[in-house]
């Protein structure tokens, strides 16, 4: 093995899943985490789970129980795969710590981080999301990804507090004139699937509400920079979508909603898209949605990522990829087809989603 150490910027889902797929050919992986609590989204995700544990070697006994195939919440996931890498002794992780920018030279690439400390390794793996850091590196002349048009609103309710007469048996797909949800069940915070124990979680995409998110700098151009998060969500804008969500959607959806707005325990995640022209520049590559940004609608961010990582571990194991930048141009060789294809997959909805509303 001619690659022994790697630094990843970003400990999220595609951080975690590359460590653990490097530790297994036996680098040493040092992941570079800006926050403490990388809770997020509150999104369900289609989480294949004899996919993630072939991938990555994830025990998935650790994932609870799903109510409708494959689906489950951000948070079980991330729970899970952060589990996994806080076992393996080949995988440390340092929180509280960014990655300001990303450098190379012949014998090793290096980030540098906000408290002024070098990070040295054989490579540096970008893991760190739609706004990636390290993707100005490896693509200088398209940094950023780019505003889709729309936003999706995401609570979660409790079934104990909307009590529904029915409960949903599968995921939901409901279209209106202007807007379209998501619902699916899913089993209790607890992991219970007992009926009165479960919950129900929505993403709602909406593209009337970009004003708003210029107003409160969720949007700067057409650079999505971060969330809108509940307390800076309007009291006339909860009313709207109160209002919105009753008129049009059945219960057992319109209760979730309704339930989130009157807690404000609602996100709303501006979405982006990146068709990525590059993967990789020498020793540094990216994974996840540094590399590819698909709209939520295609379903597949998180397998792509999976597959991401399973890609680079046999890129960088295989022992014919004498140097790292061979190993690394083998994986971009691998991936960039199929993350460019997935991203313009979703580019169709996208655009008459948004019907012009950017
Ligand atoms: C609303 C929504 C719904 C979705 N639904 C689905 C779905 O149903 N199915 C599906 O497959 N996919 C879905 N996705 C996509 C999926 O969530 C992502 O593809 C997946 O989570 C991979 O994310 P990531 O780890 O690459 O990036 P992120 O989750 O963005 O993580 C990036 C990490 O890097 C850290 N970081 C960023 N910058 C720095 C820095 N400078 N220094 C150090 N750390 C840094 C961040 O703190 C974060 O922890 C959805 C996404 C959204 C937004």
């Amino acid at each position: 093995m001619h690659h022994r150490t790697a630094v990843i910027v970003g400990a999220s889902l595609s951080g975690l899943m590359t460590a653990l797929t490097l530790a297994r050919i036996g680098i040493h992986v040092t992941l570079l985490e800006r926050s403490d609590d990388t809770g997020r989204t509150g999104a369900a995700l289609h989480a294949p789970g004899d996919l993630l544990q072939r991938i990555t070697g994830l025990d998935t006994s650790r994932l609870p129980r799903t109510l409708s195939p494959g689906i489950q919440t951000w948070f079980a996931v991330h729970a899970a795969l952060r589990a996994a890498a806080d076992a393996d002794p080949r995988i440390e992780l340092r929180q509280n710590t960014t990655v300001c920018r990303v450098a190379q030279d012949e014998q090793s690439a290096w980030a540098v981080t906000a408290d002024n400390r070098t990070h040295h390794a054989d490579v540096i793996i970008g893991a760190d999301g739609h706004r990636s850091v390290v993707r100005r590196h490896v693509i200088p002349n398209k940094p950023d990804a780019t505003f889709s048009g729309y936003l999706i609103w995401i609570g979660i309710a409790d079934e104990s507090a909307i009590r529904p007469a029915h409960w949903p048996r599968n995921v939901a797909f409901l279209t209106s004139r202007d807007d379209t949800l998501l619902g699916y069940p899913l089993p209790g915070a607890d992991g219970s699937t007992a009926a009165g124990a479960r919950r129900i979680g929505w993403a709602w995409y909406d593209a009337s509400n970009n004003d708003l998110l210029r107003a409160t700098g969720c949007l700067d151009g057409t650079v999505v920079r971060h969330s809108l998060l509940a307390p800076s969500i309007p009291d006339a804008t909860y009313a709207e979508l109160a209002r919105r969500a009753h008129a049009q959607f059945p219960s057992p959806w319109s209760d979730a909603i309704l339930d989130s707005i009157d807690r404000h325990a609602v996100i709303g995640t501006p979405i982006a898209e990146y068709v990525p022209d590059r993967l990789v520049n020498g020793r540094i590559a990216l994974v996840g949605d540094a590399a590819h940004v698909p709209t939520p609608m295609t379903g597949s961010g998180f397998s792509e990522s999976l597959h991401d990582a399973e890609a680079l571990a046999t890129a960088l194991a295989t022992t014919a990829h004498t140097n790292p930048s061979a190993a690394l141009a083998a994986y971009e060789k691998d991936r960039l087809v199929s993350a460019r294809t997935l991203v313009q997959s979703g580019q169709g909805f996208s655009r008459a989603f948004a019907r012009g509303a950017l």
